[in-house]
């Protein structure tokens, strides 16, 4: 894996719990059947409505570790100060190897690190941006129960989040039932970008 020959491009959708991302990206998978969204690797326990191996694998913090160690992970994480989430190197270099979009989620660390791996010529960045914060906060709360500890931990990296979101080169608003809107933008984004 070398990341000079690589012909595709890596897309990468950042924003703060709650953005929208994982819904755009959902709304991407039905369009776009030959763009790869691929897993990446979780110590999070599963939600109800999460099948092992489509947005993740979910692991045991024993089996991520020993994958920092075998170098599986093209970057790694411990997000919103409680789990490790790791995006995988192999499925991904070899998409872009192959000239495929690669379409991926990741925190703002995870963007950050993964920017001084891969060459800008074969990398987007899209952060997903919500400016109200209480919004914000209702949108968390709707995916479940949660305690105050946690929702005060997703507004804490939120708020970090937002603050770095200059860093990526798109900014997309992501208001409040908009999904179709942000998912056309987003999609014409990468259209425009694509290798
Ligand atoms: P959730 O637990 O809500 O699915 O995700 C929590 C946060 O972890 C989100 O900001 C999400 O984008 C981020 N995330 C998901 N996958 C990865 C990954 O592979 N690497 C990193 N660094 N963050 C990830």
């Amino acid at each position: 894996m070398n990341a000079q020959n690589l012909k595709g491009k890596l897309v990468l959708i950042v924003g703060p719990s709650g953005s929208g991302k994982g819904t755009v990206i959902e709304e991407l998978k039905k369009r776009h059947s030959d763009w790869f969204f691929p897993p990446s690797c979780t110590t999070r326990p599963p939600r109800p409505s999460e099948k092992d191996g489509a947005v993740y694998h979910f692991m045991s913090e024993g089996d991520f570790k020993a994958g920092i160690e075998s170098g599986e992970f093209l970057e790694w994480a411990e997000v919103h100060k409680k789990n490790f989430y790791g995006t995988l190197r192999k499925p991904i270099f070899s998409a872009l190897e192959q000239g495929k979009t690669v379409v991926r989620e990741v925190d703002i660390q995870g963007f950050k690190s993964i920017k001084s791996l891969i060459p800008a010529e074969n990398l987007t960045s899209i952060f997903l941006i919500v400016e109200n914060l209480d919004e914000l906060k209702a949108r968390i709360l709707k995916r479940g129960p949660m305690t105050e500890e946690e929702i005060s931990r997703r507004m804490q990296s939120a708020k970090k989040e937002i603050s770095e979101s200059h860093l990526c080169d798109y900014r997309v608003p992501s208001p409040h039932g908009k999904i179709p809107e942000i998912t056309a933008e987003v999609e014409r984004i990468i259209l425009s970008n694509k290798a």
